[in-house]
């Protein structure tokens, strides 16, 4: 848990630091935008004299631009995987203490353990930073207190049955993160995967967290979806692919009554 919190301390200076890159991007993109509309304007009123000065700007503007994304890419680039048979259960006991530190005490905290659960292939620490993520994100969608229940199941949960029948049975366990927040409107759902979108306040929110999440959780071979309603919560899932050895005796896990308590 120790290393968790330095990881968790480490993803908000990357988040600062990705948040400014963010806003210098969104700079560079406007004075583009904007030498484009000053050339147009030019060419509507078929004057020619000043054109040459604004393609210039723009194109040092996408230059500088380009630059950036070259940082960020060179930043993710590190975040290699190591992905490793895991006990999801006992990750997410292992977490519950800074979990719950980082989401404060008007928060109610459940974790329900599927029994039996498969091993996953997947790289510990990045699952670390992703549960923390999503807890962080029920958090904020809950600034009047709530509940956040953390559950595992081998493929997916009962209630959601229906709507999964493109995960693929039997190779798959879920891990999901549900809150009695503000939920989301369509609109949202259908944008939150894309890098910097966020609807959080400046500075409050990078729009970083899901799209990782989405990245880590496709190069791991899973996939994650999202349930929301405005006005009644939101779940999000990540599906983690099942960890099947040949030839290895994969012990069975305990009961989660039977794990130890961080
Ligand atoms: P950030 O949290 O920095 O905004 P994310 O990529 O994690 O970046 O989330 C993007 C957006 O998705 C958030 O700004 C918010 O609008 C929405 N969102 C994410 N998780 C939740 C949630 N649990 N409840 C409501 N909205 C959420």
């Amino acid at each position: 848990a120790e290393a968790s919190l330095r990881q968790a301390q480490k993803m908000e200076a990357v988040g600062q630091l990705t948040g400014g890159l963010a806003h210098d991007f969104n700079n560079l993109l406007a004075g583009i935008s904007g030498s484009l509309e000053l050339t147009q304007v030019r060419l509507a009123q078929g004057r020619f004299n000043d054109v040459d000065r604004y393609m210039a700007a723009a194109q040092g503007a996408a230059r500088r631009a380009a630059a950036l994304t070259h940082r960020l890419l060179a930043f993710s680039r590190r975040q290699t995987l190591d992905p490793k048979p895991t006990d999801v259960n006992r990750l997410v006991f292992g977490m519950e203490e800074l979990i719950r530190r980082t989401i404060g005490p008007s928060i109610e905290l459940e974790t329900v353990g599927a029994a039996g659960l498969w091993p996953a292939l997947v790289d510990g620490s990045q699952l670390e930073n992703a549960l923390l993520n999503l807890c962080i994100n029920a958090r904020d969608a809950m600034p009047d207190g709530g509940r956040i229940t953390i559950e595992t199941a081998n493929k997916w949960l009962d209630r959601w049955t229906a709507d999964h029948h493109t995960i693929p049975d039997g190779q798959y366990l879920s891990l999901c993160v549900t809150d009695t927040g503000t939920g989301m409107t369509p609109e949202v759902i259908a944008r939150v995967f894309e890098p910097f979108f966020t609807t959080k306040p400046i500075g409050a929110g990078t729009g970083l967290g899901l799209s990782m999440i989405y990245g880590f959780a496709h190069q791991s071979g899973g996939q994650v979806r999202i349930y929301s309603e405005v006005g009644q919560g939101t779940t999000v899932c990540i599906y983690l692919p099942r960890h099947q050895g040949e030839g290895e005796v994969v012990e069975p896990l305990p009961a989660p009554a039977e794990l130890p308590r961080a």
